[in-house]
């Protein structure tokens, strides 16, 4: 790359970059990625939940430049003399794999890619849970339709519950899930209990007409967890949430 479109991609690097740290208190390969126009906010969408085989693959740009790109985006992090906080990526599927990077897997470029550069002003409590809310596992959501004229893109049946796949609908039995039980919410101990002890789960949604978005409607979790729940937290005051 000649030294002039560097210093000008330089310049864009460190432009999302900032942007994302003023904005979250931290900065991602994702977010400069994003910033700099070469990767669709969709595309990462599709990447999280496991549509995509490795991010590379969507990136609008050649592999020498992408590195380029996160190389600046490193060194600009160093200037700054932000925390590196080593995050995992985990897919919003059933399977919850580790999602990939980039087209070679090489271990040393993943980590390079996962590494969220934080903010030194953050107190060392809200850079700890900072990384923990980025390494968890998105929720799984699963939509109960209003309409019940639905087919499952996969096998073509129906059922009460559906989750969004890029094709269409699909059924829960389909997905995987459909051995979990359903929660309603209502009790916000409880639902965080079952979820906790529950392996697999999925946040139930359906859209509200009159308020024009979706609403929670309860859980679906491991009937393992269910059972477990109620007793446990019967039996032992819970100490007050602080984790919020
Ligand atoms: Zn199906």
């Amino acid at each position: 790359m000649n030294p002039k479109n560097r210093d000008a991609l330089a310049q864009r690097v460190v432009k999302a970059a900032e942007a994302a740290l003023a904005a979250q208190g931290y900065a991602s390969s994702i977010d400069v990625l994003v910033g700099i126009g070469w990767l669709d906010a969709g595309k990462v969408e599709q990447w999280r939940r496991g549509q995509i085989d490795y991010l590379e693959r969507v990136v609008q740009s050649n592999l020498p430049r992408i590195s380029e790109a996160m190389k600046l985006f490193r060194s600009w992090a160093a200037r700054r003399g932000l925390y590196a906080s080593p995050t995992s990526y985990v897919a919003r599927s059933p399977r919850r794999q580790t999602l990939r990077f980039s087209r070679s897997g090489d271990p040393t470029i993943e980590a390079l890619y996962g590494t969220h550069w934080v903010s030194q002003e953050l107190s060392e409590r809200k850079r700890q849970r900072l990384a923990e809310k980025a390494s968890r596992a998105p929720d799984l959501v699963v939509v109960q339709p209003l309409n019940r004229e639905w087919k499952c893109h996969r096998c073509g049946k129906t059922g009460d519950l559906l989750m969004m796949e890029n094709p269409g609908p699909a059924c829960l039995g389909c997905v995987g899930l459909d051995d979990l039980e359903f929660l309603p919410a209502g009790d916000a101990l409880l639902s965080r209990r079952a979820k906790a002890k529950s392996t697999r789960c999925a946040v139930v949604v359906r859209f509200s007409r009159t308020r024009r978005r979706y609403e929670r409607q309860g859980l679906l979790v491991e009937p393992l967890a269910l059972a477990d729940a109620p007793s446990t937290f019967v039996d032992r005051p819970i100490p007050p949430d602080r984790s919020r």
